[in-house]
């Protein structure tokens, strides 16, 4: 669902009830958006239905994110047809379901979980959407530069002076490792 579809789909929702949707921006609006959108890849031809069956309540559900998977999930039973385009994931790699590749700037290849991995042996892997990992400075399409070494060869390191003992990680490598941390 693109944000335009989105917004109106909350704006509906929110106005049923005379209350304010979250602005863009805010961390319940980006929470909702990364359920909806970036977990789930709700559709834009889903949001007229969510929006009427949630209006349709009595009261704005607490938790807005979960009642729309449900409703979204109410709307795939009436439309079968769409239940295998609407549940492959954007993020993913088609030939590795779960994980797409992203490079550093250096040329550097790596595998990242996705957000809509549910695999329970991964649990403590971070998971990205490609989105996450674009705002991490990460590439989605390799940058056709050849990887850099991982450290300098021997005579290069002696003719600048490096005494200290190669490291074995690659500076995007680590930082790539601690960003759950960010
Ligand atoms: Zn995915």
């Amino acid at each position: 669902m693109d944000e335009r579809f989105f917004d109106s789909m909350l704006d509906e929702i929110y106005s049923a009830f005379q209350r304010q949707r979250p602005t863009r921006g805010t961390p319940a609006y980006r929470s909702l958006w990364r359920r909806v959108c970036e977990e789930r890849a709700v559709p834009n031809e889903a949001a007229k239905a969510i929006a009427y069956a949630l209006t349709d309540r009595d009261s704005l559900p607490l938790n807005l994110g979960k009642a729309i998977l449900a409703e979204f999930e109410n709307w795939l039973a009436d439309h079968p047809q769409r239940r295998a385009k609407a549940t492959a994931c954007r993020d993913c790699d088609p030939a590795i379901p779960g994980f797409f590749w992203v490079w550093d700037a250096t040329g550097y290849r790596m595998l990242c979980k996705c957000a809509c991995n549910q695999d329970r042996r991964l649990e403590n892997m971070q998971a990205w959407t490609r989105r996450q990992a674009q705002e991490a400075g990460l590439l989605l399409t390799d940058p056709g530069v050849e990887p850099a070494p991982r450290t300098l060869p021997p005579p290069a390191r002696k003719a600048l002076g490096h005494t200290e003992p190669p490291r074995r990680d690659h500076v995007a490598q680590r930082e790539y490792s601690n960003a759950g941390g960010w």
